[in-house]
């Protein structure tokens, strides 16, 4: 792997025009692998300009079939070099190969054929309007790209959130300016070589690296020609960007942080619920937005639902790489001493350690690696720091309940509102509580079961928008209403 990590401007690959670098790390063995390119303010400016100018070119001339045909040969090209992007992947992140494998790579090209297929089919609005002389008029609406999207993303499942975005600002006609997190420049840099072979016109789909403030992330939300901002990251971020967004008025969709909770009543599938909880809180290491931190379990089968999650989560073994159970490391050292804080700050909030609660102990090419051990806790209150706050690593506190009045309200009892998951054999009672969650995002007897068609996002702390399926076009177009006096 070519171990520096270039800008791509206008279909060519750039150092950053200061000569500035960063370090790129792999976090399972804490080695640095590579060097990052930092893009200066000026780089950034000529990203963006790169980005309008191609709305001027071919791009913004195509016809919506032209412009399909090439998304779509962008999702069969990452398919065709998956293994190139699954080294770079695993490369950034540590993650598990079958994790990137199953997940991150796959979504990031069935990201780019979905938005093809989604903008083929959208239907247009039409109505017809009786006017006061008697006569009529017809209304119909003209869907039209907003223009320059700045794209910023997180770091935990790279290649997949980036197209989750770069896919429908394409298939509508955008072009992107895209600031991947500094953790994980790869993957978005190795699409830009994507482009180029399936023939985007240059200037489409750009990459610019560095960090947020006074750095690449800020030069480009600060940048009055970027037109509409898309992010996902942690909700102070979040704020941040929308201070930036507010000059110009410029539209922002956002997928923020989570405190997402998990309800297992008593008459539970007990497999079902412990399998899919075991996932939602340990699965990337916990680092999933859609990651479950609070469990609730009614009374009854509390002892054993405790029992047998903590039991999952000592099947999975951290450091040990060529295991089938093996649990990644954390993204960083800054955020494995983050992680850790919490794990301390639960023990002073006077939880029982159930299992976990530390650092593992690696013995092999893994051994620098930023490792936790896989946590649950019982004895915490509802209002503790660690139930309250996101942690963003593999652990959960549960917390028994006796009615379902209680447990609704102590789910809905946070700033964040972005996912939640039920488990209950009663289906009635499935709906009903179901409904009753204050979040974009509910599962019952489920969890990170997606169709990409379906809304997307968070409600409170947790987001601003829905993007998926047709909801992406709202915030991708414009549309303009044309009102005909027949
Ligand atoms: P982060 O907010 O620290 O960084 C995200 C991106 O924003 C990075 O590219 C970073 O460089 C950039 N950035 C930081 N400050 C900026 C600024 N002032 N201006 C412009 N850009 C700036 O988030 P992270 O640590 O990379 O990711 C973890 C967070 O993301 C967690 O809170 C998680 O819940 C959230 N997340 C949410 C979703 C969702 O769909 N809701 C999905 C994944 C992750």
């Amino acid at each position: 792997m070519d171990d520096t990590i270039l800008n791509f401007i206008g279909g060519s690959y750039r150092q950053g025009s200061e000569r500035k670098t960063f370090p790129n790390f792999n976090p399972a063995t804490g080695e640095q692998i590579g060097l990052v390119q930092e893009a200066s303010a000026d780089d950034v400016a000529d990203a963006v300009a790169a980005a309008k100018k191609a709305l001027q070119g071919p791009w913004g001339k195509m016809t919506t079939a032209e412009r399909v045909k090439l998304i779509s040969a962008v999702a069969t090209e990452i398919e065709r070099r998956s293994d190139d992007f699954l080294e770079a992947e695993v490369a950034d992140t540590g993650k598990p190969r079958g994790v990137a494998s199953h997940i991150d790579i796959p979504r990031g090209a069935a990201n780019f054929r979905m938005f093809a297929d989604v903008i083929s089919t959208i239907p247009g609005e039409a109505f017809t309007t009786d006017t006061p002389d008697g006569g009529q008029a017809n209304n119909y609406t003209v869907r039209k790209p907003k223009g320059v999207i700045a794209v910023i993303c997180p770091w935990n499942f790279p290649l997949l959130l980036m197209t989750w975005k770069v896919g429908p600002a394409l298939a509508c006609g955008n072009t992107v300016v895209v600031k991947p997190s500094e953790e994980t420049p790869r993957t978005a840099t190795l699409l830009g070589e994507v482009m180029n072979a399936v023939g985007m016109p240059e200037g489409v789909y750009n990459v610019v690296h560095g960090f947020g403030p006074n750095s690449a992330g800020e030069f480009l939300t600060s940048n009055s020609e970027v037109d509409a901002i898309t992010f996902t990251g942690e909700t102070g971020t979040g704020q941040a960007i929308m201070q930036k967004a507010a000059m110009g008025v410029r539209d922002v969709s956002f997928e923020l942080g989570g405190k997402n909770p998990a309800i297992v009543f008593a008459d539970a599938d007990l497999d079902k619920a412990v399998e899919g909880l075991s996932r939602a809180v340990f699965l990337n290491t916990g680092q999933v937005c859609l990651g479950t931190e609070r469990v609730y379990v009614e009374r009854p089968i509390y002892e054993e639902f405790v029992e047998r999650l903590a039991a999952a989560g000592k099947g999975f073994k951290p450091g040990v790489i060529d295991d089938p159970t093996y649990l990644g490391p954390l993204i960083s050292a800054e955020h494995r001493d983050k992680v850790l804080g919490y794990y301390s700050r639960a023990v002073d909030e006077g939880a029982t350690v159930v299992t976990g609660g530390g650092v593992p102990k690696v013995e092999n090419a893994q051994a620098d690696g930023f490792f936790v051990e896989p946590t649950v806790w019982t004895g915490l209150s509802h209002d503790s720091t660690v139930m309250r706050e996101e942690i963003f690593g593999p652990c959960c506190g549960v917390i028994p309940f006796d009615a379902e009045d209680e447990v609704i309200a102590l789910a809905n009892d946070s700033p964040y509102g972005l996912c939640a998951s039920i488990w209950t054999e009663n289906m009635s009672r499935g709906h009903r509580v179901a409904a009753s969650m204050d979040v974009g995002v509910c599962w019952v007897n489920s969890w990170f079961l997606r169709d990409l068609r379906t809304a997307f996002g968070g409600s409170g702390h947790s987001g601003i928008g829905r993007e998926g399926g047709v909801h992406s076009l709202e915030f991708y177009t414009e549309l303009t209403n044309i009102c005909v006096k027949l």
